[in-house]
């Protein structure tokens, strides 16, 4: 088949070069000039684990092509996708203006039959606003479909081509068929393809996204109470994820939840209820506790050095919001960062994938070091704030070389509490015992 993507961010350049890999034409627009100029010239320009073998092969064998001019991208295609952000308006409501704006400017170049596809996140009722837009500027047919994105970015490609499931949301039957055609082949192992109306569709991706924040936020506060009554909440977690209904996965508690997706889908969902005259509670909550959450590694720290920062320099492990991206999105360790530097500290950081988009938002604000046992020079306490499998089991002897304290705050829990206590470590976790 014939696709254009427009929007080559996290999820259109995985999606058109998923799409590609099965065989289709694929066509990526984007209207940043740089991003698709270094594209051109075969460069990846996110970190995702695998793309890059799929995305040469792909270009190689002429199936990927990337451009600025969205008319030549629209031209032959026959399905359209929109991978373009929704990011929050001041009022916390999804802005649709890029999906919107981009809509208006399809609608002008249109001039045969084609399936508009909504990759991003949206609230109910977009698909009606994209098809009302379609219909003032032009007489073509057209369906718009509803197809969220359920990828994981640092596992984006396997989620995209081995999916749990795909929703699809149309009221056009033709618009099923090339659907179908087109998911076959990623659910040949036998994951369905959901086929709902376009608004159960936009409400599944905002409802799936807020129960797993409201999941680990609940984790949180358990551990939160954990501290305080003195149970570990290691053990609570495996107590109750080996229940099947609750489920192993999506338990560990941290220092809030983060990233481009969560933070905004779950205030989008709540204020797309409030619109809809619906007091959406838990949400709510969910939003404070949350908030709250992201506090914990420097309330800790502020205890320790009994409210007073200044002048103390910290070694900060990990600056993407998870492991296995560069996407700084709404990251903890930012909100950790500018705490540490209002309260007069200074900061040398280390991440495997995230530090060159951090030094484009900081600058020389914080140090950045070339490795993660470099970042603990001179450092009165190390910081964990994400879960980097290089950070699981590090040279705890090289660590002592240049850590000028044995003291780590982890807002992952990566360590093992009594190997902690044999290293003779101050060691002050989430949820767990502290040892000192
Ligand atoms: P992103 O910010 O990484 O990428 C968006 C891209 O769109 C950018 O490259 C930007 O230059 C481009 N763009 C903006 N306006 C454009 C226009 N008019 N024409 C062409 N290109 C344009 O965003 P993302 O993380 O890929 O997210 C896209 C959508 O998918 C959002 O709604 C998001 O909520 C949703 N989503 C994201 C994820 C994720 O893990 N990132 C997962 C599922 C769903």
């Amino acid at each position: 088949m014939k696709i254009a993507v427009i929007g080559t961010g996290y999820v259109g350049l995985v999606t058109g070069t998923c799409l590609a890999e099965t065989g289709n034409n694929v066509i990526c627009v984007d209207v940043n000039e740089a991003k698709v100029h270094k594209m051109q010239h075969g460069e990846i320009p996110i970190y995702e684990p695998g793309l890059d073998v799929l995305f040469h092969r792909n270009i190689a064998q002429k199936r990927l092509t990337f451009t600025t001019d969205l008319a030549a991208g629209i031209k032959d295609a026959q399905i359209i996708f929109m991978a373009l952000p929704t990011p929050p308006g001041g009022d916390g409501a999804a802005d649709l203006s890029y999906i919107l704006g981009a809509a208006k400017d399809i609608s002008k170049l249109v001039t045969d039959y084609k399936v508009i596809v909504n990759k991003s996140t949206v609230p109910v009722g977009t698909a009606d606003k994209v098809q009302a837009v379609f219909t003032e500027n032009t007489s073509v047919e057209i369906d718009v479909v509803s197809n969220p994105e359920f990828l994981r970015e640092g596992v984006a490609v396997d989620d995209f081509m081995k999916p749990d499931r795909v929703v699809i949301g149309t009221s056009s039957e033709k618009a099923k068929k090339l659907m179908s055609e087109l998911y076959g082949p990623y659910v040949r192992q036998g994951n369905p393809i959901l086929f709902m109306d376009e608004r159960s569709s936009e409400l599944t991706k905002y409802a799936a996204n807020s129960f797993l924040a409201t999941k680990i936020t609940f984790m949180n506060e358990v551990a939160n109470l954990c501290e305080i009554v003195g149970a570990d909440v290691d053990a609570v977690r495996r107590g109750i994820g080996s229940d099947e209904r609750i489920g192993k996965r999506f338990l560990f508690p941290g220092i809030g939840y983060g990233g481009s997706c969560f933070p905004k889908d779950v205030q989008a969902l709540a204020k797309s209820a409030d619109e809809h005259k619906y007091n959406f509670k838990l949400l709510k909550a969910v939003m404070d506790v949350n908030e709250k959450q992201k506090t914990v590694l420097v309330d800790k720290l502020l205890k320790y050095y009994k409210g007073d920062l200044k002048g103390k320099h910290f070694a900060l492990w990990g600056l993407a919001f998870k492991p296995e991206t560069d996407d700084i999105r709404e990251a903890p360790a930012l909100y950790i960062i500018d705490e540490l530097l209002k309260n007069g500290a200074t900061v040398t950081t280390f991440d495997p994938e995230g530090m060159a988009n951090v030094k484009a938002l900081l600058g020389d604000k914080i140090e950045y070091a070339e490795d993660q046992y470099a970042a603990l020079k001179g450092a009165d306490a190390l910081l964990i704030a994400t879960e980097w499998s290089v950070f699981r089991n590090p040279d705890f002897e090289k660590m002592e070389e240049t850590l000028t304290n044995k003291v780590v705050f982890d807002g992952r829990n990566l360590y093992d509490l009594q190997k902690m206590v044999d290293l003779g470590y101050y060691y002050n976790s989430v949820g767990r015992k502290l040892i000192d």
